[in-house]
């Protein structure tokens, strides 16, 4: 799994936590869908950007995922989406917290990173700066799916938190021909949350992190454990010291179990294009491609 590919290399994840039964052969045919997609754009030259961008977008307007359409609800019964994306060639960022209506929040992302100078919009300021940047709103209740809707319901009536860390998040790494590596990651959140949370998928350094000189990371899990060991740096700090991508990202998910004993998962490539994947959750979907006509491998 830490074979080296001079071509290439695209990793997607659609979340660490429990998969409930209904949902893991759904995910596995987004994730397996998502990493194609962003495979065809890297085999035809794309930059590492836009594979994690398309292959993000794709796992939001896939309902069996906790991002854009399918996200979790907030405790008002509200969808509030985080999302973030780095392009490892200059450290540009750019990153949205608390946006409604937002169909395609990585895009929007993409948008503060190329617009520059700021890197994280939240609440109604980005939802504003996506109208200047001409993307639209979809209608209020267009990312509402009944599952989560029925979640949302018994969590209120159950008037717990129970239910929390069931995945769905989701995220992509890729390094591209030209050796350039870029991650994103969008999310929903966490079922239930506060009104107004933002979590580590809006964070970079946090959820999301590309340095060409270091490699390109995604995380899942919760969202405050990882922001509290600023996970996604400091999983690639941890190639630094000459380990194995794949021992790397275990090393990161052990310390978020010794340190807080929380659920997360990881992926990563570093500038050689090696994989790393580590998770303490009993799932995470996640899938890549890394040489010209392999087919996917896709694991739940
Ligand atoms: N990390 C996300 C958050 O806390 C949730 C997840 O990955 O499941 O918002």
């Amino acid at each position: 799994m830490s074979a080296e590919s001079a071509g290439p290399v695209i990793v997607v994840h659609g979340g660490a936590g429990k998969i409930v039964p209904d949902l893991v052969t759904l995910r596995q045919t987004g994730i397996r869908e998502a990493v194609l997609a962003g495979w065809k754009l890297l085999s035809g030259g794309g930059s590492a950007v836009e594979a994690v961008e398309q292959a993000v977008r794709l796992l939001e307007d896939d309902p069996a995922f906790n991002a854009g359409r399918g996200a979790c609800l907030n405790r008002d019964g509200d969808v509030e989406l985080d999302a973030s994306i780095m392009d490892g060639r200059d450290l540009t960022a750019g990153a949205i917290g608390a946006v409604r209506r937002i169909a395609n929040p990585v895009t929007l992302a993409r948008a503060v990173m190329e617009a520059g100078p700021h890197i994280l919009l939240v609440g109604e300021g980005a939802e504003r700066f996506a109208a200047e940047v001409g993307i639209k709103e979809c209608a209020p209740d267009a990312l509402i799916t009944e599952r989560q809707h029925a979640r949302w319901t018994a969590l209120r009536e159950a008037k717990t938190e129970e239910g929390l860390g069931v995945g769905g998040t989701v995220g992509a790494v890729a390094r591209d021909s030209a050796g350039h590596v870029a991650a994103a990651t969008s999310t929903g959140g966490l079922p239930f949350k506060a009104p107004g949370r933002v979590g580590d998928s809006a964070l970079i350094g946090c959820g999301t992190y590309a340095d060409d000189g270091l490699g390109a990371v995604s995380c899942t899990g919760d969202g405050e454990a990882i922001i509290r060991l600023v996970l996604g740096k400091t999983a690639l700090e941890f190639l630094k010291t000459g380990e194995e991508p794949m021992a790397a990202a275990r090393r990161a998910v052990e310390l978020v179990t010794a340190r807080i004993g929380a659920g997360v998962g990881i992926i990563l490539v570093d500038p050689r294009g090696r994989i790393g994947v580590a998770k303490n959750t009993p799932q995470m979907a996640f899938g890549w491609v890394r040489d010209e006509d392999s087919a996917p491998e896709v694991f739940g």
